[in-house]
């Protein structure tokens, strides 16, 4: 068995690229890329570090960010106030639906420059009236990242990404997953599979696909697509509105991806290789439905893994838990219900929560991530009770991450199955009442209208 020292060591090996120099680390870098598996750090070292990264991140945005300096300046808040982990509640919230407020037409761009942390590149928008997607596209041309997410009402979110902001959200993925994965994920043995990858997206499910191709040394893709998602497209999807070529295009790009992805996984099963499957809850329920179906079962073991992301959610209206897909997983596969590990993280933040192998607990990165639940009056409550869900993110330094988000979820101190020391979250997440349906699988669901059949 592997030390987990030698682990960690390949793990950087393989994630360099996302890794500044040491002599530029500061507060934020030490508590994400100096720590070794991000769910064990001990907690009063990662108390430490987290307090110092944020304490620095508030700072920061308080003197680069006109806007939030306002918001905080109007609520009597200034980074002398924070002296100790307890004043964190004071630090004002961004409601997640403050990224959603914004206008059409040129002045999209200047909200966006509100937003924005630092120097924003300059762009030339030589149409009179631009549309959202010429103005993300100037702004990508210039190395900035704006992701974006959608919900049933049409309305998006958009974050805008600087690099050191978007390597930061990959690396830590990235890392959550090595740590959760450890010790019988190997990097450079393991195969792994994208069964759908689109380019130019600035969808937030992209930051989990560069994850996995970052860390493993192969990884194949089953459909690649070349074309530009554009906001109306999303739009149109997720209300429900798509046009007869379109839905017939995703019929035959899901037919065509199904037909791949079995013929990918016996040509594995037969090089007795060990896989790691990324993907969306509904797809790849979808493909282990069709191998059942077919009577086609693999037992690819303990040092294959399936790692999900963006909502569970198989059809309308349906949801399949995370144990049912593990217990399938195991039974179709041969993955051991272990492997199947689940990942939470949404657009306006940085951090992803993992499953722990034991319990599926959620475990927050909480050296670098500062998680809180707000009850019904906007106020913090205690572990153990439902509301929404909140955090301060010390990794984003493109915009101010201090934000409440729509969903709703439960906050436990520790994991009440094993003994990794961080708070958790319980794995059943949901939206909050009122709040529109959102993740990254539902508006890839909707995209190519799968189990809406
Ligand atoms: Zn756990």
């Amino acid at each position: 068995m592997t030390s987990l020292e030698e682990y960690i060591k390949k793990f950087e090996e393989r994630t360099k690229k996302y890794i500044p120099p040491r002599s530029e680390w500061g507060p934020v870098e030490k508590a994400l890329y100096g720590v070794k598996d991000i769910y064990r750090v001990d907690l009063k070292e990662a108390k430490e570090l987290r307090f110092k990264a944020i304490k620095f991140q508030f700072s920061r945005q308080y003197e680069k960010n006109r806007f939030y300096r306002k918001l905080c300046k109007s609520q009597n808040i200034a980074p002398d106030d924070i002296k100790t982990e307890d004043d964190f509640k004071k630090i004002p919230l961004l409601e997640d639906r403050f990224f959603k407020s914004y206008p059409e037409g040129r002045d999209f761009a200047l909200w966006i420059a509100n937003i924005y942390t630092g120097d924003l590149p300059d762009i030339l928008i030589s149409k009179r009236n631009p549309r959202i997607d010429d103005v993300l596209r100037e702004f990508n041309q210039k190395g900035l990242k704006i992701f974006y997410s959608s919900g049933t009402s049409g309305r998006h979110t958009f974050i805008p990404r600087d690099e050191k902001t978007f390597n930061r959200a990959i690396y830590g993925a990235a890392k959550g997953f090595a740590s959760m994965a450890y010790p019988n994920l190997d990097f450079e043995r393991v195969r792994g599979y994208l069964s759908l990858y689109v380019k130019n997206i600035n969808l937030f499910a992209g930051i989990m696909g560069g994850m996995l191709s970052g860390l493993l040394k192969h990884v194949d893709y089953g459909i690649v697509l070349n074309i530009e998602v554009t906001t109306n497209m999303l739009q149109a999807a997720m209300r429900g509105r798509r046009n007869l070529i379109v839905r017939l295009a995703s019929l035959y790009i899901d037919w065509r991806r199904t037909r791949k992805f079995i013929t990918w996984l016996k040509e594995r099963y037969n090089n007795k290789d060990d896989i790691a499957l990324l993907g969306a809850p509904f797809f790849l329920n979808h493909i282990m439905n069709l191998l059942e179906k077919k009577e086609m079962y693999f037992d690819f073991g303990e040092r294959s893994f399936i790692v999900t992301g963006g909502g569970w959610k198989v059809r309308e209206n349906v949801r399949i838990t995370t144990k049912e897909f593990r217990e399938k997983a195991e039974r179709v596969l041969g993955i051991p219900q272990t492997n199947c590990l689940d990942a939470y993280g949404m657009v306006e933040g940085n951090g992803f929560a993992f499953h722990c192998p034991e319990g599926h607990y959620l475990h927050l990165p909480y050296s670098f991530y500062y998680p809180m639940v707000i009850g019904k009056d906007g106020e913090k409550i205690e572990y153990g009770e439902t509301g929404r869900f909140a955090f301060l993110d010390a990794l984003a330094d493109s915009y101010p991450g201090f934000i409440i988000s729509g969903d709703e979820v439960k906050l436990l101190e520790h994991c009440p199955v094993c003994d990794r020391p961080g708070p958790v979250l319980e794995p059943e997440i949901k939206r909050a009442r009122g709040e529109e349906v959102r993740g990254c699988a539902e508006e890839i669901r909707r995209m190519l209208s799968i189990g809406s059949r």
